[in-house]
């Protein structure tokens, strides 16, 4: 595998603590569950785009980039994240959003401006419209004698998802380590990054670990297609001899509820369970809807008392500032 011949810089502080969670663990008579704390990676906040951002501004850092320019939505982790991340490497942020501009700007919003990222809000959800704009900046970027590097949204494709794949093995050596067998992984999946690195990590190490993609937003297809896009750029990439499967690869989304960034019922309870039993905090977009699948999936009997879960914490809270109006029933 070639994962060491990728460029790379450094941003997250890994590796990140893999904690067990007992009392939640007692509340959900579940399985034993640990917590994978990438909430704590330590940039701007923290979250999984950290470990994306390693490689992808490895690349661009190579490529003699001087602009960064992403996509997400107005409550974008990765977008305040990458703002973050260029800062550091003295590369300029331009983040474009689609959703509707707040009356104020609250969490990540309010952290790309303090970032000084060049903030441009679109009111579409539509995917074209938004490549168009950020191919536009980009050309008339490179007509202005700029090096622009455009990141695809949450920082998915094969070379940010090698961030994962480092992961997968950064948690099996913490696991070995304890003398923890893993049985499966719980995890929010979107934009697919994170699962791809994961699922490539668990097929490589021959782990027979499940991954389990929780949606928070697209249909279980749209994950699904998108995973299995990256996975086979990332065995490429990283000269892997193995070729994925369709057919075992987990993604559930009926913890979406409404829509994406919308929190459902179970999402909120979620996050009031975790914080009330563990002193740990999830988001209202990802992480909270990831737990609804995990108490959901515990609730089906799908794992027994003696298995390990662990639960992957890809960040997030700056959206619970943004969504304060949803927790006022306490
Ligand atoms: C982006 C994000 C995810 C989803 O990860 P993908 O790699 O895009 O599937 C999950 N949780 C949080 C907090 C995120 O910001």
């Amino acid at each position: 595998m070639q994962l060491g011949n990728l460029p790379r810089v450094k941003l997250a502080h890994l590796p990140t603590p893999l904690e067990e969670a007992p009392r939640l663990s007692d509340y959900l008579h579940g399985p034993r569950i640990w917590i994978k704390r990438d909430d704590l990676t330590g940039l701007a906040l923290g979250g999984n785009k950290a470990r994306k951002l390693e490689f992808l501004l490895g690349q661009a850092r190579q490529q003699g980039c001087d602009v960064v320019i992403t996509v997400g939505a107005v409550q974008s982790n990765h977008a305040r994240m990458t703002a973050a991340a260029a800062r550091r490497l003295g590369f300029e942020p331009i983040v474009v959003l689609n959703g509707e501009p707040p009356d104020q700007a609250q969490g990540n919003l309010l952290l790309d401006r303090i970032f000084g990222a060049e903030v441009r809000i679109i009111q579409t959800d539509d995917d074209y419209i938004v490549t168009g704009v950020v191919e536009d900046l980009a050309r008339q970027l490179r007509r202005d004698g700029r090096k622009p590097f455009v990141i695809p949204r949450g920082g998915s494709n094969a070379t940010g998802a090698a961030g994962y794949l480092g992961a997968w093995l950064e948690l099996l050596s913490q696991a070995n380590a304890s003398g923890v067998r893993v049985d499966a992984v719980v995890h929010a999946s979107t934009s697919g990054g994170t699962q791809s690195g994961l699922y490539t990590g668990t097929k490589l190490t021959d782990s027979g670990v499940q991954v389990i993609g929780i949606s928070a937003g697209p249909r279980r297809e749209v994950v699904t297609t998108r995973v299995l896009g990256i996975v086979a750029e990332l065995v490429e990439l990283v000269d892997l001899p193995w070729r994925p499967h369709p057919d075992d690869l987990i993604v559930y989304d009926d913890y979406v509820g409404e829509r994406y960034g919308v929190p459902t019922p179970a999402c909120l309870d979620a996050i009031r369970i975790v914080a009330r039993t563990e002193g740990v905090l999830l988001d209202p977009v990802y992480t909270g809807k990831a737990m609804a699948g995990l108490m959901g999936l515990i609730a089906q009997e799908r794992f027994t008392p003696d298995q390990n879960v662990v639960f992957w914490h890809t960040g997030g809270q700056p959206a619970v500032f943004a969504h304060a109006g949803a927790f006022q029933e306490g």
